[in-house]
């Protein structure tokens, strides 16, 4: 199997080729169409399987598939089409890294929200546009409660490492969040387990959910 067979196209696998990926993980294998399909997902797996580039690749195919932002926002900064929240800020950069190096050929503006620095530099990134946000949830809530972000325009939403997130007590972050997303996205939640309460979650959060454990 390889990814142009799973319907990703040139500039994707030229990018996944140069990372020296030779063929598609077990959870890519599933999660690769399943996110082109728009479907949203439920995945257990750990790091280390390739749960990473099983949403970033796709996302990114079925967002922004001419290489090219939505033009519909020309008047003014264009807003995040994406939005994935992480539990640390570690994470947040190591996901936020692996999106621009899957993106090399693409033209998009992704940022990376976190706290425990200045959020100066932050608010100015966000101001010059956005179309991919990487965020630990406190240090968006605070931007977002500030006016310098908005998820008005968040079409696909993860929640990476899941059950970290509601381990970490972040629960009630990441609820203020979704209410500040629009109704109408996909929805894509990786946890490295299934407990009671990310079932609990994923019910609330997930419409139709392919499930997928690896
Ligand atoms: P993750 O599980 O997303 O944290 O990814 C673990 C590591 O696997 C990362 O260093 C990726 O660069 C690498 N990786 C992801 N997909 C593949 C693949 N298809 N083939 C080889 N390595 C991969």
């Amino acid at each position: 199997m390889s990814f142009a067979s799973l319907g990703l196209s040139e500039a994707l696998v030229g990018a996944v080729e140069a990372a020296g990926y030779a063929q598609p993980t077990p959870v890519q294998q599933r999660a690769i169409p399943a996110v082109l399909q728009g479907r949203d997902l439920m995945v257990a797996a750990q790091t280390g399987t390739g749960k990473t580039a099983g949403f970033a690749l796709p996302i990114l195919e079925r967002l922004f598939p001419n290489g090219h932002p939505d033009k519909s926002h020309r008047h003014g900064p264009r807003q995040a089409r994406v939005l994935v929240l992480t539990p640390t800020r570690e994470l947040a950069a190591q996901v936020h890294d692996s999106f621009k190096l899957y993106a090399r050929d693409l033209s998009l503006i992704s940022t990376c929200i976190f706290g425990g620095v200045g959020m100066n530099p932050q608010v100015q990134a966000l101001s010059k546009g956005v179309d991919l946000l990487v965020a630990c949830p406190g240090r968006l809530l605070d931007l977002a409660g500030q006016g310098s972000v908005d998820l008005s325009h968040v079409e696909v939403l993860v929640l990476d490492e899941a059950d970290r997130m509601l381990d970490m007590g972040f629960i009630h972050d990441v609820k203020k969040v979704l209410a500040r997303l629009p109704a109408k996205r996909q929805n894509l939640l990786f946890s490295a387990t299934f407990s009671k309460d990310i079932v609990d979650l994923a019910n609330k959060l997930l419409h139709d959910p392919e499930r997928i454990e690896v």
